[in-house]
Parts: structure tokens; sequence; C-alpha cells
């Protein structure tokens, strides 16, 4: 069911252990080249291809792209009041963390009369997405809306799949988180056309579009499938883009004492998202390994989504890796650079400090990743495919930009001058230094 590979004994440099390490068949660079007609098309075609692509991947022609008022709302009152209570839960636990994510502006005194602030900006408009292919995700609501909020973002458009039993409108939950947070502003496009509407902006097709049916963005977040993530790799430049969080990946480094049951149903619990999601445990333990592989085999026929869980789990991009001990399972985890790790061994916090690449880090046996992908008030958006290596998690930083303000009078200007005009001459640009001569003529 589950691959093994054998690492004890061999020292890999980093990149020989990136090479060995289980990945995807199906990456975003080969999505990519499948979304990027989408693109085009939604670029010069707007409302008209949006709707020729629902009808092919989403299997219904949406009446309505931009979703009525009335149906938002409606879908607020039939909200089942125990799903409300969690989301409410998830959006009070999320805000809190959020809010405590604002960077600080900050002010410098080089010398008398010179001084460099740095004030953080909230970008204007964002584009947020929420899956809702093999799954809905009201969560991804929850975790971009109020990041986006939280960075003071004013005006706010969310995007989810259109479904084939709802009428071509997003799935209900989807509506009602919006709802709750007060979005008013949702579109039943789904995928790589929801990016590119995103990017560009979209002209409407049919009356009820309007000539505009949706305005260019500055900034599109939120997970999605691998088009998804392919989709906003080639945006990326029209567009500021979160981290790539596309397929979700789950690695487990366990010792011993971790109780295969746990471990088992943790890697079950991400492999249920996606043929393509990755489950990966690292441990220094072949009986915890055996353990484990026996789980999944009874496990697994039982569970809801077994074809999609057996998928993952036989897919080259989900194994078990056998480490000489943890120390080493360390280089293996941060050489893979999960997009979800767990660490469930003697000593897990201070292993976890000692992480370098990871989407999001859960410490011991009481923090699993469902745990954090609903409710703990961490986000779920994280970067996937390694690229965990050099990108976050979405937060209030995916929102904002820092401006500098320069604030030099006379005589500091002056001060500078000379040095000024020799650096610039030096760089063959003396227009740089005139203009500051200039001043003092
Ligand atoms: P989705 O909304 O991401 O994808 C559905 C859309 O995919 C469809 O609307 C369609 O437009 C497009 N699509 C399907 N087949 C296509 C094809 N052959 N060519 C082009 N486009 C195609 O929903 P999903 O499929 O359920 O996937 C959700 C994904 O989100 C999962 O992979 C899950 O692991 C991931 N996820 C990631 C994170 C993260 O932070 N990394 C968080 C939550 C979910």
């Amino acid at each position: 069911m589950i691959t093994r590979i054998d690492l004890r004994g061999r020292s890999l440099s980093a990149r020989e252990l990136a090479e060995t390490l289980p990945r995807a068949e199906v990456g975003v660079e080969d999505a990519a080249h499948q979304v990027a007609p989408i693109i085009e098309a939604v670029r010069t075609r707007g409302a008209e291809a949006l709707r020729e692509y629902a009808e092919r991947f989403d299997g219904v022609r949406p009446e309505h792209l931009r979703v009525p008022a009335d149906a938002i709302a409606a879908a607020l009152a039939d909200l089942d009041p125990a799903v409300r209570a969690g989301l409410e839960e998830a959006i009070r636990r999320v805000r809190l963390v959020h809010a405590a994510q604002r960077p600080q502006d900050f002010s410098v005194e080089l010398g008398p009369g010179a001084r460099v602030r740095q004030r953080w900006v909230p970008v204007r408009r964002v584009g947020l997405y929420a899956p809702g292919g093999l799954a809905v995700y009201p969560s991804s609501v929850v975790m971009n809306v109020v990041a986006a909020q939280e960075a003071g973002v004013r005006s706010l458009a969310v995007a989810s799949p259109p479904q084939r039993d709802g009428a071509g409108l997003p799935h209900p939950t989807i509506l009602a988180a919006c709802a709750l947070l007060g979005v008013e502003e949702v579109y039943a496009v789904g995928g790589a056309q929801a990016v590119a509407m995103f990017a560009y902006g979209a002209a409407g097709s049919e009356p009820q579009d309007g000539d505009v049916l949706c305005e260019p963005v500055d900034v599109v977040t939120g997970p999605g499938n691998v088009f998804v993530a392919a989709a906003k790799r080639l945006v990326r430049g029209v567009v500021g883009i979160d981290a790539e969080a596309g397929p979700t990946e789950i690695a487990i480094l366990a010792d011993g004492t971790a109780d295969p049951g746990h471990v088992a149903a943790d890697l079950i619990s991400q492999a249920e998202h996606d043929p393509l999601a990755a489950a990966v445990l690292v441990t220094p333990s072949v009986e915890l390994a055996a353990a484990v592989e026996a789980r999944l085999t009874d496990l697994v026929p039982a569970t809801k989504h077994a074809q999609r869980v057996a998928q993952s789990l036989a897919g080259p991009q989900s194994a078990v890796v056998l480490v000489d001990d943890l120390e080493h399972g360390l280089q293996v985890v941060d050489a893979y650079g999960a997009e979800h790790l767990e660490i469930q061994t003697v000593g897990a916090s201070e292993l976890a400090d000692r992480v370098t690449s990871a989407g999001a880090i859960f410490v011991g046996p009481w923090a699993p990743v469902s745990l954090g992908d609903y409710m703990a008030g961490s986000n779920h958006v994280l970067p996937t495919g390694g690229c965990a290596h050099f990108s976050s998690g979405l937060g209030v930083h995916s929102y904002v930009k820092a401006v500098q303000v320069i604030e030099y009078d006379r005589d500091a200007l002056e001060e500078l001058a000379d040095r000024i005009v020799a650096v610039a001459n030096d760089e063959d640009l003396p227009a740089h230094g005139e203009a500051v001569r200039a001043r003092f003529l």
C-alpha cells in the first residue's frame, strides 16, 4: 500500500536527499502547460470562457457567475447550527492569531534632520480562492478572509467552484461562511479560471453579469489542487500571490513512543484530500513503521474516501522513510520541507524549534493536523511541493507591503553631498550627483 524508503546508513547531501524523497509525479510545472490556455481564454473572453470551463470541469453552466446577495443570505439562514458554531469558533481563534501578526511600522533617526520611516500598507483588493472540487472548503474561506481582514484589506472577493447539485452556485456552506464574515462579492468560478479572473478581471457575457463581471485584484491567495497552484504560478507578477498551496502534504517524524493508530489516522486524514496528496512517515523505529503499515491496511478500506486515500498512499509522493535516528530524521524532514510536519517523539518541542523548513509544525500527540485544518487558530493555507524552503503560509503578511518614507532636511543632505557625488560618479551616473549639487549652488 505504501512504499518504504530505507535511508539507514546512507549519508546523502541535501540535494541528493531532496531527489530521493517522495514527490508527486504530476507537478505544478506539468499542470502549468495545461492551464496556460485557460488563463489566456479568460483574459481575452471573460465570462464567456468562465461559463465554458465551468461546464467542462464542474459539469454545470452557472446562470449567475456573481452569486446573488439573497443566495448568500439564504445559505446562512439554512446553515446547520452545529456547523455554524464550529465556523464561529474557527473565526474567533484565527482572528486572535492573525491580529497578533500585524507588523509594526518603525522610524529610524540617522542623525539630526535625517529620518527613514517604514509603513505597512494593505493592498487595495484581493481575490480569495476556496476549493470545491473533490471536497468543499468553507474552512479555507475563514483562513483567507480573516487574514485579509486583519491586514486591513478593504475590497475582498471570494471564488469557489459551482456545484452541480446547487444550481451552479458554490456549496452552501461556502456561501454561509462568506455571510458570517461579511463578504458580499462571491463568484461561482473554480480552478485556474478563477485565478485568471482575479488576475485580469473579466468582462460580462450575459445581461446579469453587467459589462464588467469582476474587477482585477492586487493579490490572489488560497489553496487548491495542482491546477490552482499552477495558475497562481503563471499569474505571479501580474498580481501578487501567497505561496503555492497545492495538493496537501503531511510528514510525520515519529519515534517508538508514538501511537501507531494516531500516526496512521493522521496520514489517512491528509490522504483523503486528493489522490495527489502526500503522506510521509519518517522514523528510526522499524517496529513503529511496521505497526503503522499494518494499521493502514486495516483502516484504509473502512474510511469513507477509501479509493482516494489508497491512491494517495500508493502514489510516488507517499512513503515510510526509515532513518538512523532522530537527528537523521530531522535532516530528512528539513530536506523535504513539508506543508504540515507532525513531530511525535520524545522531546518533540525541542526538535520542533530546530526545524528550518515546514509550512506549519504540529507538536506532540495532541496537536494533529486536523486541528490546524479547522480550529487551532493558525492558518491552514500553507506552501507545498518544497516551497516551504523559501515561503511561508498565508497570513497578514500576504496582504501588506512595506513603504519606506525618507525625510532629510537641508543640513542632513548637505552633510552627505560629497559622498553621494563620489559614489554616483563611480557608477558613471553623474546626473545623480548633480541633482544633489544643484540644491547647494
Ligand atoms: P479545487 O477547487 O482546488 O479544484 C477544482 C477545480 O479544478 C475545478 O473547478 C476545475 O476548474 C479544476 N480542474 C479539475 N480538473 C482539471 C483539469 N483536468 N484541467 C484543468 N482544471 C481542472 O478542488 P479539489 O480538486 O477538491 O482540490 C482541493 C485541493 O486543495 C486539494 O488538493 C487539497 O489538498 C488542497 N488544499 C491545499 C491546502 C494548502 O494549504 N496547501 C489547503 C487546503 C486544501
